[in-house]
């Protein structure tokens, strides 16, 4: 098993970056969907996070928490984040490091995507880290856009998040993602390549 870290901010294009590895044969273990799965109602982290922030924050007429409004509750007070963090966080390096566990003796190259993987202090234990890239006016449009996010909630994840800068200090490979998909795509490429050399070497 060779292990890489695929991060960057919000709105960068890991996810977009992760499904074309994901063709060229990576196998990928996706952050968000594992945050998403620990916070359905009845698992562990569900019953913390209901406890810590009131049954306000399930949807109306359901036992599911109410991501939106959970997310804009966290990112708008910095010891919020902090508590959901100190459920969260925990249950998803845990379940991280259980699907690597899973893949540990094959020969895969396994691709974690997060966006947290450097809070998650995971960078140390990947054999490469991948940093995606876009501008900020990039990513907003995007995520206005397509997640059709607003503007103000945006901007409150943008600036919660680690600054690209840290990131791109500890990459060992910078995918830049300002241009189209078909850039992004043979970027893709390039990316496989030179991750399938490090594996073998
Ligand atoms: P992340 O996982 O980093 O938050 P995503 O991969 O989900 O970001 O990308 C955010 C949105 O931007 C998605 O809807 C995706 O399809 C779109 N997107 C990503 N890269 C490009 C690109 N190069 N050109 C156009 N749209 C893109």
């Amino acid at each position: 098993m060779f292990t890489v870290g695929l991060t960057g901010g919000i709105g960068s294009g890991k996810s977009t970056l992760a499904a074309l590895l994901a063709e060229r044969g990576a196998q990928v273990v996706d952050a968000d969907q594992i945050a998403r799965d620990a916070l359905r109602p009845g698992q562990p982290a569900w019953h913390s996070v209901v406890d810590s922030f009131g049954e306000d924050i399930l949807a109306a007429g359901s036992m599911d928490i109410d991501r939106k409004r959970l997310a804009r509750l966290v990112f708008s007070d910095p010891n919020k984040l902090a508590a959901l963090n100190a459920i969260t966080h925990p249950v998803i390096t845990g379940r991280i490091a259980d699907s690597l566990e899973r893949l540990s003796s094959s020969d895969a190259i396994v691709v974690v995507d997060a966006a947290l993987i450097v809070d998650l202090g995971l960078d140390s234990a990947m054999d490469a880290l991948i940093v995606v890239h876009a501008s900020d006016d990039e990513r907003r449009r995007r995520l206005q856009v397509s997640r059709g996010m607003a503007r103000s909630d945006v901007n409150a994840r943008i600036s919660a998040q680690a600054s690209p800068a840290e990131l791109l200090e500890r990459a060992d490979i910078v995918v830049r993602n300002d241009g189209s998909l078909d850039d992004l795509s043979r970027d893709a490429d390039r990316v496989w390549e030179r991750l399938r050399e490090m594996a073998s070497g």
